[in-house]
């Protein structure tokens, strides 16, 4: 039977991800696909357990596994941790690299009910509708870092190979192919080496594809571009660093953080979480929006189970409960039906059953 390892993780991890899990296990009730989950430790609590972040059994379960859900990871607690033991650096980064978890995909969408949501304005926002493509194994985060004296100094190595480069812009592009055929590559290819190189690999894989349109631009610019005019864009495709910057940018373009759902994969396989953090500030209050973990769910039935219309069920039920008007404390409106985490999962599954 295909297996779901389960991650719940830290803070709003543990409230967010059970909401996820009665979701997806409902909407595969009648699917002739049955799956088992198995839940592991990770994170703080792993290191509050065992001593270790990420476990080695969670890791094996992990490699074993045809997927993974997971909350969040980190927290106060463990922030004055030395860096190679906190929490996010000693699990997720790990993790991510030990699965070759190479394609983070974010799709950044503003579903109607939610235009009043966002800090931006209305006619900004409205009909945005992309998928931000990051790389997610490689460059700054994984490159050679440490500390010197005299002077005082720290560093940190960006480095990309070639291969790296080109299968993620690969997927950029097969991405782009499926939707309205148009890629823009963000790099600093004006001041950056590893952006020069970029740049010229993805020149190279371009043609391939001479059916998608190809544009590049500066990161500094996208991020301008991203919140002046956001509709422009269609599929990004980006390194780890300026990914994970954009990304946060554009969850804004979807209403709230809390809407963010992510995608990492490696072929088939895959990791599946929330773009936010453990949100220490409300953890454990019942107040997170789980609705980003729900997601995820969705885009794990579609991208590992290629269960496609079971994943289109929970999008259309989430897009369902906010247009009838119920929001967490973070998509709130004066006069809006605020929900918490539990009851907000019970909305979604009620609609789930209404189908
Ligand atoms: P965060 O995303 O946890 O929180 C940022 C803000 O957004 C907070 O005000 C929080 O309350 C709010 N928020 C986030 N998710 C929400 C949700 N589902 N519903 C409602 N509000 C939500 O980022 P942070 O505060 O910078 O980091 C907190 C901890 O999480 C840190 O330890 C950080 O390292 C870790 N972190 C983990 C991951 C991960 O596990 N992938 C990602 C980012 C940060």
């Amino acid at each position: 039977m295909p297996k779901v390892v389960v991650l719940p993780g830290d803070g709003i991890g543990r409230e967010i991800v059970p909401q996820a899990m009665r979701v997806v296990q409902a909407v595969i009730k009648d699917s002739p696909v049955k799956l088992e989950f198995e839940e592991h430790l990770v994170g703080g609590a792993a290191i509050d357990a065992v001593g270790k972040a990420l476990p080695d059994e969670t890791l094996k379960a992990c490699l074993e596994a045809d997927a993974v859900l997971l909350g969040a990871i980190g927290g106060p607690k463990w922030d004055t941790l030395p860096t190679a033991q906190r929490p996010e650096v000693a699990a997720l980064l790990p993790l991510r690299k030990h699965l070759e978890l190479y394609a983070n995909i974010r799709p950044v969408r503003m579903l109607p009910a939610l235009v009043h949501a966002s800090t931006l304005k209305q006619e900004v926002i409205e009909n945005v509708d992309m998928v931000v493509i990051r790389e997610l194994t490689g460059g700054l985060y994984f490159g050679e870092k440490g500390r010197k004296d005299n002077p005082r100094s720290a560093y940190d190595v960006m480095v990309y190979n070639e291969d790296e480069i080109n299968r993620i812009v690969r997927f950029g592009f097969e991405t782009a192919r499926k939707r309205s055929k148009k890629l823009c590559s963000v790099d600093k290819a004006n001041v950056i080496e590893t952006s020069r190189f970029w740049r010229e690999v993805t020149l190279e894989v371009a043609k391939d594809y001479p059916d998608v349109e190809l544009t590049h631009m500066y990161v500094d610019n996208a991020a301008m571009q991203l919140v002046r005019y956001p509709k422009q864009f269609d599929v990004i495709v980006t390194e780890n660093m300026f990914g994970d910057i954009l990304t946060d940018l554009a969850s804004m373009l979807g209403g709230s953080i809390g809407m963010l759902a992510s995608a990492s994969l490696n072929g088939q396989k895959g990791l599946y979480e929330p773009a936010h953090g453990s949100a220490p500030d409300i953890a454990g209050k019942n107040l997170a929006n789980p609705l980003a973990t729900i997601l995820s769910g969705a885009l794990m039935l579609r991208y590992t189970f290629s269960l496609e219309q079971e994943a289109q069920a929970i999008e259309q039920a989430v897009e369902k409960v906010l247009n009838d008007g119920f929001r967490t404390g973070d998509l709130a409106q004066p006069g809006d039906k605020v929900l918490g985490t539990v009851e907000m999962g019970d909305k979604v599954l009620e609609a789930l059953g209404s189908r």
